[in-house]
């Protein structure tokens, strides 16, 4: 633990001894069923509900816990109550947040050029956000991830929202690391989301998946907003839309940070009119999308048949671009 601390380079030596203390006076730790009121049938309830932890029940509203458990709203706003006393739902020490970083795994691309760009490669605990224009490479970063996270010994999730997700495409990828495209093939899950309702629905469901296989390290959402844009059109349809949004964002945050997942989602651009310098795009969904990813990338084609990554807005990177290649083996270096 201290030594994966020491090699992320950012903490000073003496400060170490403290967290090796820290670490080792664990805290005793509280279950759903140590909850007042919560029997073993109202636990199982929870359960099948997807509340499987403290912090779960703790974000739910006092409606969504009636629902599920079958409770009275009075038992429930107490189990609501006793969920966030025994959750230390306040401040946390830089420390404690240091040792919750020791879990971070960061999945790889065999193109070293983009897993440098993100320090290494894409989070567990994160949600990434890919963007760019139509035919700038965004779902092959998604198969690319869906595959080579697997020499990680991880797993992956597919949430597929414009039926674009090819097994073929995964088997050429499987072949370009040497792995065993039956075997690839069966550790992704992937799930057709037909509407953004179907869309966020699943989103929730990916719990269950996780719950059951530990080895899912990575869940994708491509495209996070093609059926949001679809489905929303005309005046007066934006806040409703991006209310929606906002939440399903929220759950795939709540998402990567209960499970350790990384969760990839792709995000399309759209003109920007009154542009003259720069970029004449933005990505779709503005600032909702933005501030709830934790890392950016904007994708393009480069010259050459190149395609050029920048990450923008990282909160402990650079601003910075890199290049690589898509090939039938995948998207590799230069
Ligand atoms: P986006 O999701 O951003 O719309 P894609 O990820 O679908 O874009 O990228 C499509 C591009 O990926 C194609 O235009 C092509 O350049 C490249 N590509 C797709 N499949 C292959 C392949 N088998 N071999 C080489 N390049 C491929
Ligand atoms: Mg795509």
């Amino acid at each position: 633990m201290v030594k994966a601390i020491l090699e992320e380079g950012i903490m000073e030596e003496e400060v170490l001894d403290n967290v090796e203390e820290k670490i080792i006076v664990e805290k005793k730790e509280i279950k759903i069923d140590d909850l007042p009121g919560v029997g073993p049938a109202t636990l199982e309830k929870l359960e099948k509900a997807g509340y499987s932890s403290l912090m779960s029940i703790a974000v739910a509203s006092i409606a969504e816990l009636v629902d599920a458990s079958g409770l009275t709203d009075s038992a429930a706003r107490k189990l609501l109550q006793s969920a966030r006393e025994n959750l230390d739902m306040g401040f946390q020490s830089g420390e404690d947040l240091m040792k919750r970083r020791e879990r971070v795994i960061k999945l790889k691309v065999p193109a070293e050029s983009l897993n440098n760009l993100l320090d290494g490669g894409f989070e567990t605990g994160a949600i990434v956000e890919v963007f760019g224009q139509y035919g700038s490479g965004k779902t092959q970063i998604g198969h690319q991830l869906a595959v080579s996270c697997q020499l990680q010994g991880g797993k992956a999730v597919y949430i597929d929202t414009e039926n674009t997700f090819r097994p073929e495409r995964i088997k050429q990828m499987a072949v370009g690391l040497k792995l065993d495209p039956v075997e690839v093939l069966r550790n992704i899950k992937v799930a057709r989301a037909y509407s953004s309702d179907h869309q966020m629905l699943l989103a929730e469901k990916v719990e269950e998946l996780l719950r059951e296989d530990k080895d899912i390290r990575l869940v994708i959402v491509d495209s996070l907003t093609a059926h949001f844009r679809g489905e929303f059109v005309g005046r007066g349809t934006l806040a409703p839309r991006q209310q929606k949004l906002n939440k399903h964002m929220r759950t795939l945050a709540k998402v990567a940070d209960s499970y350790n997942v990384c969760i990839l989602v792709t995000n399309q651009v759209m003109a920007k009119p009154d542009q003259f310098f720069g970029d004449p795009t933005e990505a779709i969904g503005g600032h909702i999308v933005g501030h709830n990813s934790t890392f950016r990338i904007y994708l393009r084609k480069g010259k050459k048949g190149t395609r050029v990554a920048k990450l923008i807005d990282s909160p402990n990177l650079p601003d910075s671009e890199c290049s690589y290649m898509v090939t039938e083996n995948g998207v590799i270096d230069i």
